[in-house]
C-alpha cells in the first residue's frame, strides 16, 4: 500500500530533502478568549500530528496579546482538553511573554524607517485605507522622523496617550494590492490589565504582527493556520524578514476549517449561549466544545480517527454531522460495555417463578477479553412497553399474548396473561419461564426469533437521562442565523430503569444500552441518582455514499 500524503506533508517533505528544515517544528496557538471546540480538534490533530510523524515538535502558545477578552480559566481548560485529546506539547508558552521582544522588534523597524507613529483615528485610517480598486492615501503622520517616531513610541509605552490616541503603523505601501500591507497598525496604546502581564503594559502588538514575531522566535518551521490568512501571509513574511530572524525563517501554510452541518464553531457565539444561559455551561454536552463532547461522551480516540478521516485540504467545505457520529458509534461499539435499560417500563410478573438468582451475563461481544457481570434475575421484571403488541402486526418478533420472547441473557418467556385497565390499557403481563431455557443452557426446542432488554424490578435502578439533539436546527429557507436556528427542545430529560450493575459506573464511563443506544455517565450522578447523557443511537444515519 502506497502511503497518501495531504499537501502539508509534501511541502515538510520537500523542505527537509531541500536541507531548509532539519527538525520539523510546529505550534498550536490558541487565544484563550474560551473553549477548544472541535474545529481546534483539527488544528491540533494536524499540528501535533505532523510533529509526531516527522519525530519533530510542537509547542503550546498561548496567543494573548489581546488582554480584554482573556483569563485564566480559558487558559487551564484549553490545557486540560489537549492532554485529553491525547497530545503533549514541547513547550508551553504565551505570547505575552515575549511583549519585551516585540517592543524589540518595533523599536528596530522604526530605527529603519518601516514604523512610524500615527495620530489617526481608526476611523480616519480605515478612511484613508482605499478599496480593492482604489489605492489608499497616505498617513499625514507617515513621514515623521526616526527620533520623533521613537520618543513617541516610548511614550505610548510609558502611558503618555489615551487608548486609541496613537498607534504603531509598519511603512509598507499605500498602494498595495493586498490590504493588508497598506501601512497596517502593528501596536496600539490599551490600558488593561493582562491575564498574564499584569499591568506592566499599557501598549499591545497586533495579531499580525506578533504572530510570526512568536513563531520565529520559538524556531517554529511550519506555521499552520486556516485560509482566512492567506492574504496575511505576505505582512507575516514581512515580519518576519524586515525583524532580522536567522534562517531558517517560519513559513505560513493555509488549510482549510473544519465546518460540521449544525455545529456551532464560533467561541463567540459559544461564549453567548453560556453567557445567555441557553446550556449548562461550555462543557455542556450539547456544546461542540471538546469539553462538551468530552461530556456526552465522545472517545478522543474517536475524534481523532474522525479528524484523519476528514483528512486536510486548501478547499472549504462541510462535513455531515452524521460522520462524527459515525466515528463515535464505531469506536464505542468496539470499547463500550453492554447493559440494560427499560425506557417505558411494562411490568412482567413471572407466574412459575419464585425466589430470585444472580445470572452472569457477557459485557461485550466484542472486546478483545471476554468478561461478565452479574445480573439479577427475579419474579417481576420490567421489559420497555414498545417490545410488546396487543395486536401485533404481521412478522412481529417480539412479545405477543400468548407469543415467545428470550429475554437476553436469562430465559425464553411465554405470554400468558394481559392485564387491562378499565380503558383496555396493557398494565401489565402475567408470562411464564419456558423450563430449560436459560441462556447458554438451552435444552427446551423452543425456537424465538425475538431477544429483549430486561431489568429486575425489585433491584433495578431509577437514572435520569438525557436524550440530545444538536444545539441548531437545519437551515430552512436560507435562514443561517444560530439565535434563530438555537434548538430549545435539543435536551430532554426523561427516566430509565437501569440494571444495578450501573450504581458502580464510574463519570466517563460508556455503555451501550442494549438495542437503544449509548450513554455516558454524567458528573451530576449523586450517590445513586445517576444521570447519563446519550451519546449517539444505535443506528448510523450516516450515508457512506455522501461522503
Ligand atoms: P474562533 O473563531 O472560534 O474564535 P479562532 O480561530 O479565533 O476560532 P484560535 O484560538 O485563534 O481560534 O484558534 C487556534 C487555532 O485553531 C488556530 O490555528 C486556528 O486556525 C485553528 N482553528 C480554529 N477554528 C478552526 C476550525 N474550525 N477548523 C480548523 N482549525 C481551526
Ligand atoms: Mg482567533
Amino acid at each position: 500500500m502506497t502511503e497518501s500524503k495531504n499537501f502539508i506533508e509534501d511541502i515538510i517533505d520537500s523542505d527537509l530533502a531541500s536541507g531548509k528544515v532539519e527538525t520539523v517544528y510546529t505550534r498550536f496557538p490558541p487565544e484563550p478568549n474560551g473553549y477548544l471546540h472541535v474545529g481546534h480538534a483539527k488544528s491540533l490533530c494536524i499540528n501535533f500530528g505532523l510533529a509526531k510523524k516527522y519525530n519533530g515538535k510542537c509547542n503550546l502558545r498561548f496567543d494573548d496579546t489581546n488582554p480584554a477578552k482573556e483569563s485564566e480559566e480559558y487558559v487551564e481548560s484549553i490545557k486540560r482538553d489537549i492532554e485529553w485529546l491525547g497530545f503533549k506539547w514541547d513547550k508551553l508558552l504565551f505570547a505575552s511573554d515575549y511583549f519585551d521582544v516585540m517592543f524589540d522588534c518595533a523599536v528596530l523597524l522604526i530605527k529603519k524607517g518601516l514604523a512610524y507613529v500615527s495620530d489617526e483615528t481608526a476611523e480616519e485610517i480605515r478612511q484613508r485605507r482605499g478599496t480593492l480598486t482604489e489605492p489608499g492615501v497616505e498617513s499625514p503622520f507617515r513621514n515623521r522622523t526616526v527620533e520623533e517616531n521613537l520618543q513617541l513610541f516610548y511614550d505610548m509605552r510609558d502611558g503618555k496617550f489615551a487608548d486609541g490616541t496613537k498607534v504603531l503603523r509598519a511603512k509598507i505601501d499605500m498602494a498595495s494590492p493586498n490590504l493588508n500591507m497598506r501601512d497596517p497598525v502593528i501596536y496600539r496604546v490599551l490600558h488593561a490589565t493582562h491575564h498574564n502581564a499584569g499591568d506592566k503594559w499599557c501598549i499591545y502588538p497586533m495579531y499580525d504582527f506578533a504572530h510570526p514575531i512568536e513563531d520565529a522566535h520559538e524556531g517554529i518551521t511550519h506555521s499552520i493556520c486556516t485560509l482566512e490568512f492567506e492574504d496575511h501571509r505576505p505582512l507575516y513574511d514581512w515580519v518576519v524578514v524586515n525583524c532580522e530572524f536567522p534562517q531558517p525563517q517560519p513559513q505560513q501554510i493555509e488549510f482549510a476549517r473544519l465546518n460540521i452541518t449544525n455545529t456551532i464553531m464560533s467561541k463567540r457565539f459559544l461564549k453567548r449561549l453560556v453567557d445567555n444561559g441557553q446550556v449548562l455551561g461550555w462543557d455542556d454536552p450539547r456544546m461542540p466544545t471538546l469539553s462538551g463532547l468530552r461530556r456526552r461522551g465522545y472517545p478522543a480516540a474517536a475524534l481523532r480517527d474522525f479528524c484523519e478521516r476528514i483528512g486536510v485540504s486548501k478547499a472549504n467545505s462541510e462535513v455531515e454531522e452524521a460522520y462524527l457520529q459515525a466515528c463515535v458509534r464505531e469506536g464505542l461499539n468496539r470499547t463500550a460495555n453492554r447493559v440494560m435499560a427499560v425506557f417505558d417500563p411494562l411490568k412482567i410478573v413471572l407466574t412459575n417463578y419464585e425466589g430470585s438468582e444472580m445470572l452472569s451475563v457477557e459485557d461485550n461481544p466484542n472486546a478483545e477479553t471476554v468478561t461478565f457481570r452479574d445480573v439479577p434475575f427475579g419474579k417481576t421484571l420490567y421489559i420497555d412497553r414498545s417490545d410488546f403488541a396487543l395486536v401485533p402486526p404481521p412478522k412481529y418478533h417480539r412479545l405477543k399474548p400468548d407469543g415467545y420472547v428470550r429475554l437476553k441473557g436469562a430465559y425464553i418467556i411465554r405470554c400468558d396473561n394481559v392485564v387491562l385497565d378499565d380503558d383496555g390499557n396493557v398494565v401489565e403481563l402475567h408470562c411464564s419461564v419456558v423450563s430449560n431455557s436459560k441462556s447458554g443452557q438451552d435444552t427446551s426446542g423452543v425456537k424465538v426469533k425475538g431477544v429483549v432488554q430486561w431489568v429486575d424490578a425489585e433491584t433495578c435502578v431509577d437514572a435520569t437521562v438525557r436524550k440530545l439533539q444538536s444545539l441548531l436546527n437545519d437551515v430552512v429557507d436560507g435562514v443561517t442565523d444560530f439565535e434563530q436556528r438555537f434548538n430549545a427542545e435539543s435536551m430532554q430529560v426523561v427516566s430509565a430503569k437501569v440494571e444495578r450493575s450501573l450504581l458502580s459506573a464510574k463519570v466517563e464511563d460508556k455503555f451501550q444500552f442494549m438495542r437503544v443506544g449509548y450513554y455516558v455517565l454524567d458528573k451530576d450522578t449523586n450517590g445513586t441518582n445517576l444521570v447519563f447523557n446519550e451519546i449517539v443511537g444505535l443506528k448510523d444515519s450516516f450515508n457512506s455514499k455522501k461522503a
